[in-house]
């Protein structure tokens, strides 16, 4: 018996049955969602998205990506978050939202090589210049800002080359040369390395703190080296209204089940990030002594550039650290190192469970005076067994003559 097919039709979508409240457990639920019904056309003029009072369209949120970005706040020591489809895509939402024609944007030298290239053939088509500073010279900073200067970024510290900066420094140039209010510089700081865990960008100590920050949740917040998402956070009300206008209009989302696979990863985020830096100072340290090598460059290591800055603000370091081998071997005698290793897998990203190696020209990295010789080779640190990784670049290295 039962109702007729074509009226199952309508039922299946049109159906009374709701289930009861007051349903709880550890997970966060994935919502799901272009369109959001309202309960009448009230509710649908007067339904606000902004200040997260209300849901309005999927693109405007869920309670999925709301619950993640209180959480994200929460890690940063923020009030405000954005979420992007991207940690490049949250860096690029920053520089629209803030940068106009005439404009100037301030780049560290070491940066994220795709920021840079966002500025070169995006932003300069769009009238808006960028400048290269030398992150370990404050003074360079302070050269390169002029009264056009709208959005300075600072990363901390540079991902492959990891030489840590002087935020306090850095941040205290940008302040000095021009005071705060309409007009005055951004400081934003890429703080995907630092995670929310190894200091607190809005607060770094001497009353001083960036202005907002962005995150590769891509990396160690996912954990799984298996999607793509970015925040945006800030305590600033204001730049956050400014920010979420152009977020908005760019039409960035994020999908809810990538959301939730972040929920789900962040409970564990502290651990994880604990034992890959735990992992990579042995392996920095047990590199150290091998011959073919001739620096370790990871901030806790005295002879690492940055290591007195780092040493100020850190206890934790991330499970990133980079071999500068000796100049006496060519790029292709380091490619087949890293075709011999068999745990250490080849490709970007880091911060999932598969420890990853990729070698890199020094002169690809840094532009400004070059202080590396060698051909350079990060090596990411996963979750294996660290005696095992370290086996693993024994026979690798075993291969250079
Ligand atoms: C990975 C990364 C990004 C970009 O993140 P995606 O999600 O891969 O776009 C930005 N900054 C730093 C420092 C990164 O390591």
């Amino acid at each position: 018996m039962g109702r007729a097919p074509e009226q199952r039709a309508t039922a299946l979508i049109h159906h009374d049955y709701q289930p009861p409240e007051d349903f709880e457990s550890p997970a966060v639920a994935v919502h799901k969602a272009s369109t959001v019904f309202f309960r009448d056309t009230a509710q649908m003029r007067s339904q606000r998205w902004v200040d997260k009072s209300g849901y309005t369209y999927g693109l405007h949120g869920t309670p999925t990506t709301f619950t993640l970005e209180q959480r994200i706040a929460t890690l940063e020591g923020a009030t405000h978050v954005l979420l992007a489809p991207s940690g490049l895509a949250a860096v690029t939402t920053v520089d629209q939202a803030f940068l106009k024609s005439g404009d100037e944007l301030l780049l560290p030298d070491n940066v994220y090589a795709p920021s840079l290239n966002f500025a070169r053939h995006e932003l300069a088509r769009w009238g808006i210049a960028h400048k290269l500073y030398d992150p370990m010279d404050p003074a360079s900073l302070a050269q390169a800002i002029t009264p056009a200067t709208r959005l300075v970024w600072l990363e901390a510290p540079g991902s492959v080359t990891l030489e840590f900066p002087d935020l306090r420094a850095l941040v205290r140039t940008v302040r000095a040369a021009r005071a705060t209010g309409e007009g005055a510089p951004i400081v934003a700081l890429d703080n995907t390395w630092g995670a929310g865990l190894a200091f607190n960008a809005f607060d770094l100590g001497d009353g001083l703190a960036v202005d907002l920050t962005v995150h590769a949740l891509t990396k160690y917040p996912s954990g799984g080296g298996d999607l793509l998402m970015g925040s945006i956070a800030t305590r600033d009300r204001a730049l956050h209204d400014t920010l979420a206008m152009t977020h908005s209009r760019l039409g960035l989302g994020v999908g809810a089940n990538d959301a939730e696979a972040v929920l789900r990863s962040l409970p564990t985020l502290p651990l994880r990030y604990a034992a890959q830096d735990a992992a990579a100072r042995r392996v920095a340290q047990w590199c150290r002594q091998r011959p073919e090598v001739a620096r370790v460059l990871h901030p806790s290591l005295p002879d690492s550039p940055g290591h007195a800055h780092w040493a100020a603000l850190c206890d934790a370091a991330a499970g990133l650290l980079t071999l500068e081998l000796d100049a006496r071997f060519a790029p292709a005698q380091v490619d087949a190192v890293v075709d011999a290793l068999r745990l250490f897998r080849i490709g970007w990203s880091w911060g999932g469970p598969v420890s990853l190696a990729v070698p890199y020209q020094a002169t690809a990295i840094r532009r400004l005076p070059q202080p590396y010789r060698g051909t350079l080779l990060r090596l990411s640190i996963g979750l294996e067994s660290v005696d095992d990784l370290i086996a693993d670049l024994e026979q690798a290295l075993q291969r250079l003559p």
